[in-house]
C-alpha cells in the first residue's frame, strides 16, 4: 500500500484531475490524499478576511466568483448527467454553509470551518469522478481520524486507531480518498495542519498505516537545489536523506510542509516527490540513505526576527542560557538559530506573537536588541567534519552580502546564515552560481 498526495495544481483543472485518476491506478492499493483545487484555500482566507472586517458585499461577490469556478469545473469534468447533478448538490451544500457565516459572529473557529471546505469539495469531486469511471474507491473523512492534541501536535495514537478501524471496516477497495490539511483539534473542533499541510497529512497517514512509500505529487519534478521561484538554473535532486529533506522543508523549501518529513522518517518510510505533469520524470527520493558527501541544496525562510541579549556577566554566570531559554519555553516560541559570544547571545524566532512579553522578560538579564525583516538562508548537504572547504565555498559565494549571524556545526547537514530579507534573492543566486554551476 502507498500514500499518494496530490497538491492544489495537481487537482486544479479537470484535465489534471483526470491525470490523477490515471496515476493512482497502478495496480497497488493506494490511499489518495488531496488538497483543495488550486487557489481555493487562498480564496477562503480572503472570504474570511471580509467576514472579520464585515465587508459583506465583497464577501458575496468573491463567493459568487468562486462558485462560478466550481460550476465550470463540474461542467467540464463529468460525462454523465447524474454525476454532474451529484456534484452540483454537494457544491451547493458547501457554499450554503460558507454563506451562512455572513449572518453570525465570526471568530477563528468559524474561519477554520470555512478553510476546511476546499479539501472537502475536492475529495468529493474526485470520488464522484472515480465512481463515474468505475474505480473501486472509498472516501474516508479526515475529520474522523486526523486529530491534534492539546499541544497542537498530531495525536498519533488517535490517528492510528481510527484509520486502522476505518480501513478494516471498508476493506477491499483499490483506492481510499481522503482530505489533506484538515483535522480536528483536542476539543473536537474543525482545525487544520497549517498552510501546505496536506503533505503533513500524507506523511502522518503513511506512518500510521506503515505504507511502503509516501508519494507527494506536485507541479515540479522534485526538490530542486534552490528556490525555482526566485533563482535561475535550479535543478532537481535525485536523492536526499531524511535529515537533509527535513532541514530544507523547515527552512523554506515550499515543496514540502515544514513538519512533513519526520513522521515518515520515524517509521523509515521512503518519500518520493513526483511531478503530476510529467509522471515519467525521476523526481526526488527521500530515504534513510545518505548518498554523496556534498552540498545538495539551498533554501530560505523569511519573516525572521533576531533578538540579541547582551550581559556583562554572561560567561561567568552559569545558568544564564537556561534562564534565557526558559523565557521562550514559557511563551511556547521555538528558536531557530542561536550564536553566542562572551558578552552576548543572539537568537532568531519566526513566531512573534509573544514578542513584547518575551522582550520584557529578557530585559531582566541585560540589554535587548531586536531586528526584523530578516531571512535565514540554509545550505544543506552532508558536511562531514573530515572534509574541508564547504564553509569557505559558502562564505566566498556570500562575500558581498552583510551577514548578521552564522551557524555551523549544529548538525552535519546544515550551514545557516542570517541576512536582511532584501539581500535574499541575491544571496540565493550567488550560492547557486558558485556552489552548483561552477
Ligand atoms: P502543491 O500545491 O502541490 O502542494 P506547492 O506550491 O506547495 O505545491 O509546492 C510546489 C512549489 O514549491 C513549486 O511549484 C515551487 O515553485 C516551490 N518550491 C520552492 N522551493 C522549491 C524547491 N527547492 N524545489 C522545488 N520546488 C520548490
Ligand atoms: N489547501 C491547503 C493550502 O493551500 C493545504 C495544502 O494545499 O497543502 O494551504
Ligand atoms: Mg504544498
Amino acid at each position: 500500500m502507498k500514500v499518494m498526495k496530490f497538491g492544489g495544481t495537481s487537482v486544479g483543472s479537470p484535465e489534471r484531475m483526470r491525470d490523477v485518476a490515471r496515476i493512482i491506478q497502478d495496480g497497488d492499493q493506494n490511499i489518495v490524499v488531496l488538497s483543495a483545487l488550486s487557489g481555493t484555500t487562498n480564496a477562503l482566507v480572503e472570504l474570511s478576511t471580509y467576514l472579520y472586517d464585515k465587508e459583506f458585499s465583497k464577501f458575496k461577490s468573491r463567493l459568487l466568483e468562486l462558485r462560478k469556478h466550481y460550476e465550470n469545473f463540474i461542467s467540464n469534468i463529468y460525462e454523465k448527467e447524474e454525476s454532474k447533478e451529484e456534484a452540483r448538490e454537494m457544491v451547493q451544500a458547501h457554499f450554503d454553509y460558507i454563506d451562512a457565516f455572513s449572518k453570525d459572529m465570526f471568530t477563528i473557529y468559524e474561519e477554520r470551518a470555512i478553510l476546511a471546505q476546499g479539501e472537502l469539495m475536492s475529495t468529493a469531486f474526485f470520488h464522484i469522478f472515480c465512481k463515474e469511471n468505475g474505480i473501486n474507491s472509498k472516501l474516508l473523512p479526515a475529520l474522523d481520524f486526523m486529530r491534534t492534541n492539546s499541544d497542537s501536535e498530531p495525536d498519533d495514537y488517535f490517528i492510528w486507531v481510527n484509520l486502522d478501524r476505518m480501513l478494516k471496516e471498508h476493506a477491499g477497495h483499490d483506492i481510499y480518498i481522503t482530505q489533506g490539511y484538515i483535522c480536528r483539534n483536542a476539543f473536537g473542533e474543525i482545525d487544520n495542519l497549517k498552510r501546505g499541510g496536506s503533505d503533513y497529512t500524507a506523511s502522518l497517514i503513511g506512518a500510521a498505516v506503515e505504507v511502503d512509500e509516501i508519494q507527494i505529487w506536485t507541479d515540479i519534478d522534485g526538490m530542486h537545489n534552490n528556490d525555482p521561484r526566485i533563482v535561475d538554473n535550479t535543478k532537481p535532486i535525485d536523492h536526499l536523506s531524511f535529515d537533509e529533506a527535513a532541514e530544507l522543508a523547515y527552512f523554506g523549501a515550499k515543496i514540502l510542509h515544514p513538519s512533513s518529513v519526520r513522521p515518515a522518517q520515524m517509521k523509515n518510510i521512503p518519500v518520493r516527490l513526483k511531478n503530476t505533469m510529467e509522471p515519467s520524470a525521476g523526481g526526488t527520493l527521500i530515504s534513510s540513505e545518505s548518498i554523496s558527501r556534498t552540498i545538495k541544496a539551498v533554501a530560505a525562510k523569511d519573516g525572521i526576527t533576531a533578538i540579541k541579549i547582551r550581559s556583562g556577566r554572561m560567561l561567568m554566570a552559569y545558568g544564564f542560557l537556561r534562564s534565557v531559554f526558559e523565557v521562550f519555553e514559557l511563551y511556547r516560541t521555538p528558536i531557530d538559530m542561536i550564536t553566542t559570544s562572551e558578552v552576548a547571545v543572539s537568537l532568531t524566532i519566526d513566531d512573534v506573537s509573544h514578542l513584547d512579553k518575551i522582550i520584557k522578560s529578557l530585559e531582566k538579564f541585560g540589554t535587548v536588541e531586536v531586528d526584523n525583516n530578516l531571512s535565514i538562508v540554509c545550505v544543506v548537504g552532508d558536511f562531514i567534519s573530515e572534509k574541508s572547504g564547504f564553509a569557505s565555498a559558502i562564505m566566498h559565494a556570500l562575500r558581498d552580502i552583510p551577514l548578521r549571524m552564522v551557524s555551523y556545526g549544529g548538525s552535519k547537514n546544515n550551514v545557516s546564515v542570517l541576512i536582511n530579507e532584501s539581500d535574499k534573492q541575491n544571496a540565493l543566486q550567488m550560492l547557486n552560481d558558485e556552489l552548483f554551476e561552477a
